[in-house]
């Protein structure tokens, strides 16, 4: 149909498309994307020969009216991110509030999202959950955002809380949040999903800690926290386990 559709790509294996969003990139005027030759490289793969026109936080809002006018007349358009789900942790937003304030159509293909595929793999419980995103790159903003959200958990707040992370800041974030949030925390980190290299560390926050000390996590990672209380659930369980097992002991 004509509008705009926003069409999820793989996160890493080129497999991970779907029918669906191949047929709705094949029928699109033109695909809004990121950067034109990773788009472009996916098109090859399947064959497609589709004009791509670059949308990206510095354009977006400048791109809009054009784009409306395309959808008034009709057109069907095409938007995608490098990877993954567009709009999360990545542009579009202001794009699919302009067109639903213009009251033209919008729809989506479902398929890959790094957050929900690590969050289903973490072990942690899966909702509530809060997407954060990236926090701040740099110390003092990231601070006043994990206060924040330490704020939200002492007002009640208890979910497993999902970030994206640079890999080379996970060590820096990770200190971080220890130092806002304890380091008993249950963690997960989610590297290289649908790759070769796929891996999911399970862990304290401290451990991780040591973990990514020791042995860097390399690629693309999701970092996951579970609600607060759960390390001290853990940690009754295990008393009561131990006492039970304890009084089962003829000492
Ligand atoms: N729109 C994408 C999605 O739906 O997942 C996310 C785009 S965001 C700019 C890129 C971040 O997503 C990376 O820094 C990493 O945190 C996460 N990510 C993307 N692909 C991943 C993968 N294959 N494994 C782990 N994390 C990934």
């Amino acid at each position: 149909p004509a509008g705009l559709a926003l069409v999820a790509t793989p996160i890493g294996n080129m497999d991970d498309l779907s029918p669906r969003a191949l047929a709705t990139l094949a029928g699109a005027e033109f695909i809004l994307c990121e950067d034109t030759r990773v788009t472009q490289k996916l098109l090859v793969r399947h064959g497609l020969s589709i004009p791509l026109r670059p949308l990206h936080d510095h354009n977006e809002d400048a791109e809009i009216p054009g784009i409306l006018v395309k959808l008034r007349s009709g057109a069907k358009v095409a938007l995608v991110s490098d990877a993954g789900t567009p709009l999360v942790s990545d542009p579009g937003y202001r794009l699919v509030r302009a067109v639903i304030e213009a009251g033209l159509p919008v729809t989506g293909i479902p398929g890959p999202s790094a957050a929900v595929l690590a969050l289903t793999l973490s072990g942690l419980p899966p909702h509530p959950f809060l997407f954060q995103g990236f926090l701040p790159p740099r110390g003092g903003p990231r601070q006043a955002a994990i206060a924040k959200i330490k704020g939200m958990e002492q007002a009640g707040l208890a979910a497993t809380l999902i970030f994206y992370e640079a890999p080379h800041r996970v060590a820096e974030t990770l200190a971080a949040l220890i130092e806002g949030l304890g380091p008993e925390r249950p963690a997960a980190l989610a590297r290289e999903l649908t790759k070769r290299f796929e891996e999911v560390r399970r862990g304290t926050l401290a451990e991780l800690l040591a973990g990514a000390e020791a042995d860097p996590p390399r690629g693309e990672v999701v970092l996951l926290l579970g609600p607060p209380g759960e390390a001290a659930e853990g940690a009754e369980n295990l008393d009561d386990a131990l006492l039970a097992a304890m009084r089962g002991m003829s000492l």
